[in-house]
């Protein structure tokens, strides 16, 4: 059966089209340099700005498109299936970090980031992550003070995407007593800033191209209007407001990657012949990818849902992080079974497969983990 994402509409379809050559021509093949490198080059920032590929779903008065989300699910879909390298910054910095800025920041904010972060000249990262906090937010030790005309800040973040290459951060910090009430977001800009520093680029298992941090701020500062919202003790309202675009996003990129992994182990297992037939003439091989197939559907047609309710303005939290545990999960099963279809040949990293092995793992535990998903999801029971 032909299905058509209920968003998707035709100048959406046109776009994509001229898209996905694009970074079949110009990013596909500096893929492998930046898995060795351990980041994307800048180089790759401008060209998805001089698409139009970066924040989209931003108004045009602030260098985007003026689209809904649909262009950002739809972007985030075809870089998961050509050029997967590239996609966990470009969600951070585009689908997460400019919603923040557009959402709590000041007018001058706006004009003055956004526009900058289209072109892909200015890139975004957020740090809520520390190292003895993770799931547990509302712990979170880093502090920001007010000394005059800016917050000197201090602490340590950890696991951060785009830790290298962020020219602006959003800082999870303490401005107040303890608990969700003390929290504050405050815009950081990196450049000619002393007491900032970017730590070891991580030494990670998967998610070879994209640049994971540790951030050291030693009396780093911002000045007081990058408060975020203009108010503090704000930070975890803000968070929780966010956190169902952030998580929608990441099932975006898991129902693109089921679907991508079920292609490619049709074809692979097609071609592949043991005992003198196919590898997909076994029972065993088809029903494998039979019932991998439909749960790739059933995640597809709950996603859909999903981002048109965000569309609309009603996506909430609850049902956000069904989708990011569900899809997660089904990407990691599905992915696993599709490299065991390979063979050995699964185990090599030339193979898209093995790569998707490893990168798949994580989506279960950024974004909050599928744990914290599930508590969020019994509360509403
Ligand atoms: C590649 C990568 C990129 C990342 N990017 C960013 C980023 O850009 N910005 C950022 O701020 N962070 C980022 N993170 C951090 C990520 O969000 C955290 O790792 C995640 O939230 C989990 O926190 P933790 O690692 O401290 O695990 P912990 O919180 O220590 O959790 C350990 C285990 O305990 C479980 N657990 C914890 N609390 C409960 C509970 N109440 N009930 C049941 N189980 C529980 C967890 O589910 C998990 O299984 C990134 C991490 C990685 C690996």
């Amino acid at each position: 059966m032909q299905y058509r994402s209920p968003w998707m509409t035709e100048e959406l379809e046109a776009f994509r089209h001229q898209f996905r050559k694009f970074l079949e021509k110009d990013l596909a093949p500096h893929a492998e340099k930046w898995r060795r490198q351990k980041m994307v080059d800048r180089s790759a920032w401008l060209k998805l700005g001089e698409m139009g590929a970066l924040v989209p779903s931003v108004p045009e008065q602030y260098g985007g498109l003026g689209a809904s989300f649909a262009y950002d699910a739809a972007i985030y879909e075809d870089m998961e299936s050509i050029v997967p390298e590239a996609l966990s910054g470009v969600t951070v910095s585009s689908g997460i970090v400019a919603h923040y800025i557009l959402n709590y920041g000041s007018e001058e904010q706006k004009l003055r980031w956004l526009p900058a972060m289209a072109r892909g000249e200015l890139i975004g990262g957020i740090a809520m992550t520390e190292p003895g906090t993770g799931s547990d937010l509302q712990a979170v030790r880093t502090t920001a003070k007010l000394d005059g005309d800016n917050y000197v800040i201090n602490g340590q973040k950890t696991f951060i995407t785009n830790g290298q290459n962020a020219d602006l951060i959003i800082v999870v910090a303490r401005t107040g007593g303890p608990g969700a009430k003390g929290l504050s977001l405050i815009a950081m800009e990196t450049k000619d800033n002393p007491g900032f520093r970017r730590g070891r680029n991580l030494d990670k298992i998967g998610l070879h191209a994209s640049d994971t941090s540790e951030l050291f701020f030693e009396n780093a500062v911002a000045p007081k209007e990058n408060l975020l919202g203009g108010e503090e003790g704000k930070g975890f309202v803000q968070l929780m407001q966010q956190l169902p675009q952030e998580r929608l996003i990441i099932a975006v990129g898991a129902v693109a990657a089921m679907e991508r992994a079920v292609k490619l182990t049709t074809e692979y297992t097609r071609e592949r012949k043991a005992f003198g037939q196919p590898i997909l003439d076994f029972q065993n091989t088809a029903f494998t990818l039979a019932e991998r197939k439909t749960e790739t559907f059933i995640a597809r047609v709950f996603v859909d849902f999903c981002i048109e309710r965000l569309i609309a303005g009603d996506l909430d939290a609850v049902t956000a992080s069904m989708a990011k545990w569900w899809t997660t999960q089904k990407q990691v099963e599905t992915v696993d079974e599709c490299l065991q279809l390979h063979g050995g040949y699964g185990y090599m990293q030339e193979y898209p497969i093995g790569r998707m092995f490893v990168d798949s793992r994580i989506q279960k535990i950024y974004g909050g983990t599928n744990e914290v998903m599930k508590l969020l999801i019994a509360r509403s029971l």
